[in-house]
């Protein structure tokens, strides 16, 4: 992780967490005591989004640190929920929805532990399971190398009882974490795609088979596993090819380990494509069969995302029929064709996701 500069706000405390993540960051860092300076070095660069990258904030979060993940009303939703602590990413995914979310896309590192520790105390002190998750404004081990955070959060939410920590990622960033008595409330879990699409779209990320490799080494370490298929994307002879990840998956782990996985086809809002064609010529990742969904956003025809998922959840049940596996964001018909049920009621999948999360974190509500 290599920063050409780091700024941090004025009022921010040396402590412990801010020392260690100045020490381990080797870039000038400038005291602010305005965000716009920051946003001014992101903006006036030629392409804002590649410098946000390069460019560190250490700030403290001063919205919510904890939030019901936005999901929508059209596709059924997960009920998952959200741990803010820090937005973007240091890796360059073509298909990166941040890219267009945030205007513009800071990296942003939000600083301060207790701020954090008194907002999961709600959490841990309510009397029902919450999968909570901090992978949805960034990656959730990037910030691995260079911040007690991740370490912090697993020994956190290895004292309750209630809740289950998703650290999702796509680096091979674990040393911190696999010497700490995790008492299984934290599951790793890593994006996967075939080899192609990792090449040819995931700029900077792992390969697959090193992300497999320290899935397994997680495993032997006692942490429980998820894995998303998300974006699955369409091209000729992408079944065969996504076919072979899962057998990976499991020539590496044992589906005991598995808590989930998610299937989630690829859907972009339209203003990401003129970002995809300008900052990732090569990318044919835009045109493809695509129509507009419910929720505005582009999607593959369905008839394509049906034939894939049916791939791919066939193969999964050939390895694992007790896997739960789920979609992220689709509809009744593709779940009945796919899965031969539709968790329609509200509840229902957040439901069944919670009690593989009970099962295999032993998770108890009071
Ligand atoms: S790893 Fe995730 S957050 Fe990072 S660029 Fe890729 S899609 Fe975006």
């Amino acid at each position: 992780m290599r920063f050409s500069q780091a700024f941090m706000d004025a009022d921010i405390v040396q402590d412990e967490e801010v020392s260690f993540l100045l020490e381990k960051i080797s870039c000038p860092v400038e005291r602010v005591s305005s965000s716009k300076v920051v946003y001014d070095a992101v903006n006036n660069a030629q392409d804002p989004i590649s410098a946000a990258k390069k460019i560190l904030y250490i700030t403290r979060n001063r919205g919510a640190v904890v939030r019901e993940c936005p999901g929508t009303s059209f596709y059924t939703c997960c009920d998952y929920t959200i741990l803010h602590t820090g937005t973007f990413c240091t890796m360059d995914c073509s298909y990166c929805i941040l890219q267009a979310y945030f205007h513009p896309p800071v990296l942003q590192y939000f600083a301060g532990f207790r701020q954090i520790s008194q907002a999961l105390k709600e959490v841990f002190s309510q009397n029902r399971i919450f999968r909570v998750g901090t992978g949805e404004y960034t990656d959730s081990l990037i910030w691995e190398p260079i911040s007690l955070s991740p370490a912090f959060l697993v020994e956190t939410f290895a004292r309750q009882s209630n809740c289950l920590l998703e650290l999702k990622t796509k680096t091979i960033n674990v040393d911190s974490l696999l010497t700490i008595e995790h008492n299984e409330k934290t599951v790793l879990s890593w994006s996967v795609n075939t080899p192609v699409v990792i090449r040819e779209q995931e700029r900077g990320t792992t390969s697959l088979a090193a992300r497999l490799r320290t899935a397994r080494q997680c495993q032997e370490k006692g942490f429980q596993l998820a894995f998303h298929f998300d974006p699955l994307v369409i091209y000729p002879g992408c079944e065969a090819e996504y076919e072979k990840v899962v057998d990976d998956i499991f020539a590496h782990v044992s589906p005991e380990h598995i808590v989930y996985i998610s299937l989630g086809s690829f859907r972009f809002m339209p203003k990401l494509k003129p970002i995809v064609e300008n900052r990732f010529p090569d990318s044919v990742i835009c045109y493809g069969e695509f129509i507009t969904g419910l929720d505005n956003k582009m999607r593959y025809f369905k008839p394509l995302r049906i034939r894939l998922y049916q791939t791919l959840v066939q193969r999964i049940r050939a390895h694992s029929p007790q896997t739960l596996v789920y979609f992220c964001m689709e509809d009744q018909e593709v779940w009945e064709k796919c899965m031969g049920f539709f968790p329609g009621k509200q509840g229902e999948l957040g439901g069944l996701l919670d009690d593989s999360a009970i099962l295999h974190c032993k998770l108890r509500s009071f």
